[in-house]
């Protein structure tokens, strides 16, 4: 099929766009009450960082650049949240899907230092610096124990809400011996302070929630629900002289958002109203409006019909070096100056187009 189009770029205004229209930089700043500001965003490192993954990571650091800019006060960080418990290998036992994490199966290592070059490169480009936490890092916290406890304490409703296919609380951890994970959390057995976990081969093994969680796993939903609750923690304690403000994919926007994370933390009992902020990056979408997948990319082969540049960071760096993440910063640079451009998505062939200016 070919799709011939006028190659002009069009932005109705409506929604968010319509009230964000000239600035959006104000608005974020008179909902941010500390000097110090951590602009989080989250990634599996399980393949070479995709375009959207990529778009995501720039405009978190232009839009530290530009809150620096208009509040010198400002001292913004990116804290890069690494989900090294992404699952890295499948497979079925009994009728049990188990999985093993990326950290334990080492696959972590394999593509981590592509992202230490795009945030090296933006750190440099920016005079923004960056910080690396890992999930069992936001796990010790104190707030992140105390919201997962609360969580636990309500484990039937939450469930219920969050895992509408099998209603467990989709919280996992490893085998300590061979790293097998109960994906669905289908066995896991609770009492009011411990999680049973069961792997095939070695059997059951334990965790009291009074004492170290770092090590536990949560699935999408579950960990969004939590890590939102945690932040407004942060956010509102004057143990932290930081807070934090989240950037991610606009595909979690809208009902997502509204009915797993906003009603269920209100249910918990947390102050909605001034809870802690998400931004959302464009979406990077095909000719169908479908989002460019990663999975689709690596498992099937799919975006024949794309330049491989526009797939995957390790292919944009081949065709251009840095140049790429140069001519993505304008880009996203240029949506943050026309606030309007933010509350939509763009086409890969939107890229194209961008990139051919500018190469
Ligand atoms: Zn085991």
């Amino acid at each position: 099929m070919n799709i011939s189009c006028d190659g002009i770029v069009n932005n109705p205004l409506g929604g968010a766009s319509y009230v964000f229209e000239k600035e959006i930089i104000p608005y974020l700043l008179g909902n941010l009450n500390k000097n110090k500001l951590k602009i989080s965003v989250g990634a599996q490192p399980n393949s070479s960082p995709h375009f959207g993954t990529l778009e995501t990571i720039t405009l978190a650091f232009a839009l530290a650049r530009k809150i620096e800019d208009y509040d010198p006060k400002k001292q913004v960080t990116i804290l890069y949240e690494v989900i090294e418990t992404a699952p890295s290998e499948t497979i079925v036992i009994d009728g049990i899907k188990y999985q093993k994490n990326l950290n334990f199966t080492g696959k972590i290592d394999n593509y981590f230092g592509e992202y230490i070059d795009i945030l090296d490169y933006y750190k440099n480009k920016t005079n923004i610096n960056y910080e690396i936490r890992y999930q069992y890092e936001f796990n010790a916290h104190p707030e992140t124990k105390s919201v997962f406890k609360s969580i636990l304490n309500n484990r039937e409703y939450i469930s219920e809400k969050l895992d509408q296919k099998y209603k467990n609380l989709r919280v996992r951890m490893s085998c300590p011996i061979c790293g097998l994970t109960d994906k669905n959390s289908v066995l896991n057995k609770y009492t009011e302070d411990t999680i049973t976990f069961y792997c095939p081969e070695h059997g059951n093994y334990s965790i009291n929630v009074n004492d170290d969680i770092s090590k536990i796993e949560y699935n999408s939903p579950l960990r969004n629900l939590i890590r939102g609750m945690s932040y407004t923690a942060v956010n509102h304690s004057h143990d932290y002289d930081y807070e934090i403000l989240r950037i991610t994919g606009s595909d979690y926007a809208g009902f997502y958002q509204e009915e797993l994370r906003y009603k269920l933390a209100s249910y918990l009992g947390c102050n909605v109203y001034n809870m802690s902020m998400i931004f959302y990056a464009p979406l990077v979408v095909d000719w169908s409006g479908a989002k460019l997948s990663k999975s689709l990319y690596v498992k099937e082969g799919a975006y024949q019909d794309i330049p491989k540049k526009f797939i995957n960071y390790s292919f944009l760096k081949e065709a251009l070096g840095y140049k790429g993440l140069e001519i993505l910063y304008d880009i996203v640079l240029n949506w943050i100056n026309n606030p309007y451009m933010l509350f939509r998505h763009y086409s890969i062939y939107y890229f194209m187009e961008e990139f051919k200016k500018y190469e």
